[in-house]
């Protein structure tokens, strides 16, 4: 398998219960934005240093599907999506609030050094076990998020059509494919963890660095 990692792209509020916690409308079409490829970091129970001094820090918990071929309209997620994994899209939530207040974009929010942890590739399973299985994140032990493409506001063959359309597709592009409700902050010290169903898939803890 080609581990290469080209674009990240992330799907912004794609399930309703997380755009109405944080008090935002809910999309009438994907909201896209982009982490550099430098952001991502290979979950591997180790810490990962992320800034302590830039306000809140908020872990988002998130599918996400690396494209294994070239993009032609038509073909199936089946088709195009060779891998996926579970992911966190780090998010400094004070910086964000300033960022979309001011109309300006979100690099500095989203795209920051380790802002995109992310556990092993694993086989795209069959549709009915992409819809039969949760997505869950641990803090501390503790379940802090669950998720299920079930309740996506815009599917996957939705996202990947409308990135393609758009922005462009190809092989080896990550998609961040939007978080659930249950978001919340991290300190130093936290362990994350990630599980796919039953199976654990990654964990890590965070580290602080200045900025
Ligand atoms: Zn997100």
């Amino acid at each position: 398998m080609n581990s290469m990692i080209r674009n990240v792209y992330c799907v912004g509020r794609n399930y309703r219960l997380h755009a109405e916690e944080l008090g935002n409308e809910v999309p009438t079409e994907p909201l896209i934005f982009l982490k550099p490829s430098h952001a991502v970091v290979k979950m591997e129970g180790q810490e990962i240093s992320l800034p302590a001094n830039r306000g809140e820090i908020h872990y988002e918990a998130e599918l996400v599907i690396r494209i294994g071929r070239p993009y032609e309209k038509g073909k199936s997620i089946q088709e195009l999506v060779d891998v996926i994994a579970l992911g966190i899209d780090f998010t400094l939530r004070d910086v964000q609030t300033v960022l979309k207040k001011k109309g300006h974009p979100w690099t500095s929010a989203k795209g920051f050094l380790g802002s995109a942890p992310i556990t092993p590739f694993f086989a795209l399973p069959a549709q009915s076990e992409l819809e039969g299985t949760d997505f869950v994140l641990l803090k501390n032990g503790a379940e802090a998020q669950r998720g299920n493409i079930k309740n996506m506001i815009f599917s996957l063959q939705q996202i990947v059509d409308y990135i393609a359309q758009h922005y462009g597709l190809g092989e080896g592009d990550l998609i961040f494919t939007g978080t659930p409700e249950g978001v919340g902050r991290m300190a130093a010290g936290d362990k994350l963890e990630l599980f796919w169903g039953e199976r654990a898939l990654g964990s890590f803890r965070m580290g602080s660095r200045e900025s």
